[in-house]
């Protein structure tokens, strides 16, 4: 069937030539689009924004070809995976003709769009356990006419299942000219994985991802349609000319850069673990008669006094979703974990004291460098370093490992160039991290530690004064440890002293480059320890926080 899939595709679609606003002729002289020739008055960054961008433009196609695992040319970015159903739909359903296929309840969008399109809507409703009803789906596409696409939403939004797995592999085969698309906005949460590598195999499997979810860009509008090529392109002629914005595209490749990613990883460790207190605690609220266990990040109630339990959650400006009219469900999202002990409290559970972690995160990107650093003053569980210097890396998990913090940091740097950059800008984001973590909270303490390492000694003094100084006495025998140059050591806590905003005095006396340094940044370490402890009065009492 050489004619796929333009035989199941609006006949329309297929016949008419993409619209295409740029001349044929290629240039760097753009006179071709009826553009302003002037940039636009002082905006950061707006550098291109007089010219139309690209429909889809290369680099972000390419970025996320790359994140989903699969080919440029199978990917369609839209504004957000909403309008990838909506083309979906316009592209596949004729008006008053063709039928898609839902399994309620479920995303209330899809409905929508077939609604808008004209096209008739089968519901094949989940069972009780809400599950999807295999053999129903099954009969009801062998026996639809003019069925076109079959929504299956995994993690489905509002109940936080997932399809067994052979069902979307099952559907292809069997129907290959019904489109069947897989709705993964909620994937990264879930511990299935992704069906967007079978994409090059299934020409059928449209895959549906977000960047609202799990990459915190809801308010940028950013997600992808992935599927076969020649889907791909017919739903091209439906998007609009330009709906990624420059600006758009900036910030989405700034929150999607690969340092930015380590930080991804632990929010999404955090995410979940507070997924997994919810659901325990909420199990025994009086308002609550069952949560419902979930794959995403929100958590599927039955509620009942349910009067009540609006009146304590409207007292603490709680917002969560009611679908009392159509489902009799109600569904929060998982928040912070601030947010989400003020949920509890409005729900009536006894929330233990809880200790809020004391976390910073920066991100800072120039010419020379990318960084992202995570700390976590009051749990030293996670240290994962990757600056591309394996000296340095020993050294800042040294640090983050004898002060007892955890530090998650990644840094892309011009390392071709020389370590220099890289070094600094990392010491630099780390005390940045680190000063946002201690909030205001930084009281004056100075503390002292004096570290033996065979034949070294480093004898280090820190005040977290909020007065950036900092003093090194101490004469490297070698200039060079791997590829760490010595005479970045005092550099660094340098930097850390200008961000962190504290004093640091180090004298270090010893034969061994490698020795004195290492003492040094333990030494450092040791003097931060207690400075970043914090007393047992701090534990917020939850009652009366924020
Ligand atoms: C949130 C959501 C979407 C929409 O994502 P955007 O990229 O923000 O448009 C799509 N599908 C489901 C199931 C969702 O919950």
């Amino acid at each position: 069937m050489s004619d796929w899939p333009n035989n199941i595709a609006r006949k329309s679609i297929v016949e008419f030539a993409a619209y295409s606003a740029r001349g044929g002729a290629t240039g760097a002289l753009h006179l071709d689009a009826n553009e302003s020739p002037y940039a636009p008055p002082p905006v950061r960054g707006a550098q291109g924004y007089n010219r139309y961008p690209e429909q889809q433009p290369p680099a972000l196609r390419q970025r996320l070809a790359d994140l989903y695992g699969t080919n440029a040319n199978q990917i369609m970015v839209g504004r957000g995976a909403d309008e990838a159903i909506e083309v979906l739909i316009r592209t596949f359903c004729e008006a008053g003709q063709d039928k898609v296929l839902i399994c309620s309840p479920t995303f209330g969008y899809y409905a929508t769009c077939a609604q808008i399109q004209g096209a008739g809507i089968i519901d094949v409703p989940l069972n009780k356990n809400y599950q999807w009803d295999n053999e129903a789906i099954i009969k009801a596409a062998s026996s639809a006419v003019n069925l076109k696409v079959i929504f299956l939403c995994t993690p489905n939004n509002p109940t936080g299942t997932i399809i067994e797995d052979h069902l979307v592999e099952q559907l292809c085969k069997q129907f290959p000219n019904i489109l069947i698309a897989v709705d993964e906005a909620y994937e990264e949460f879930s511990s299935r994985p992704s069906y967007a590598n079978k994409t090059e195999k299934l020409k059928n499997l449209v895959v549906m991802r977000t960047l609202s979810k799990a990459y915190a860009l809801a308010g940028v509008r950013g997600g992808v349609a992935i599927a076969d090529p020649r889907v791909i392109d017919l739903m091209l002629k439906v998007l609009p000319p330009y709906p990624i914005a420059r600006p758009v595209e900036d910030a989405i490749l700034a929150a999607l850069s690969p340092a930015a990613m380590s930080t991804h990883a632990a929010r999404l460790t955090e995410w979940l673990s507070e997924r997994a207190r919810m659901y325990k605690a909420l199990q025994t609220s009086p308002f609550v008669a069952k949560v419902y266990p979930s794959q995403a990040n929100f958590l599927l109630l039955d509620v009942k006094d349910d009067d009540a339990l609006m009146r304590e959650l409207s007292r603490r400006q709680v917002k969560i979703r009611d679908y009392r009219n159509t489902t009799g469900h109600m569904r929060i999202s998982i928040g912070s974990p601030e947010e989400n002990t003020i949920a509890l409290e409005a729900f009536g559970v006894l929330v233990e004291a809880q200790r809020t972690e004391r976390i910073g995160e920066t991100h800072r990107k120039t010419k020379e460098t990318d960084i992202s650093v995570r700390v976590n003053l009051d749990d030293p569980k996670v240290v994962e370093i990757d600056t591309g210097i394996g000296f340095y890396d020993h050294m800042l998990e040294a640090l983050a490992k004898h002060s007892g913090i955890g530090l998650v940091l990644t840094c892309k740097g011009d390392l071709e160039i020389d370590a220099h950059h890289t070094v600094e800008d990392c010491a630099l984001a780390l005390g940045t991290a680190m000063k946002q973590a201690l909030g205001d909270k930084a009281g004056i303490g100075r503390f002292g530690f004096v570290m033996p390492m065979d034949e070294t000694q480093a004898r280090v003094a820190v005040d977290l004064s909020g007065r950036p100084a900092m003093t090194f006495k101490g004469v490297f025998p070698t200039d060079h440890v791997g590829d760490f140059p010595a005479e970045m050591c005092p550099h660094v806590f340098e930097s850390l002293a200008q961000t962190l905003g504290a004093a640091i005095q180090i004298e270090v006396e010893g034969e061994n480059t490698h020795h004195m340094i290492e003492a040094s940044f333990k030494g450092v370490a040791r003097a931060l320890r207690p400075a970043f402890a914090r007393s047992g009065t701090d534990i917020a009492s939850t009652k009366g926080v924020i």
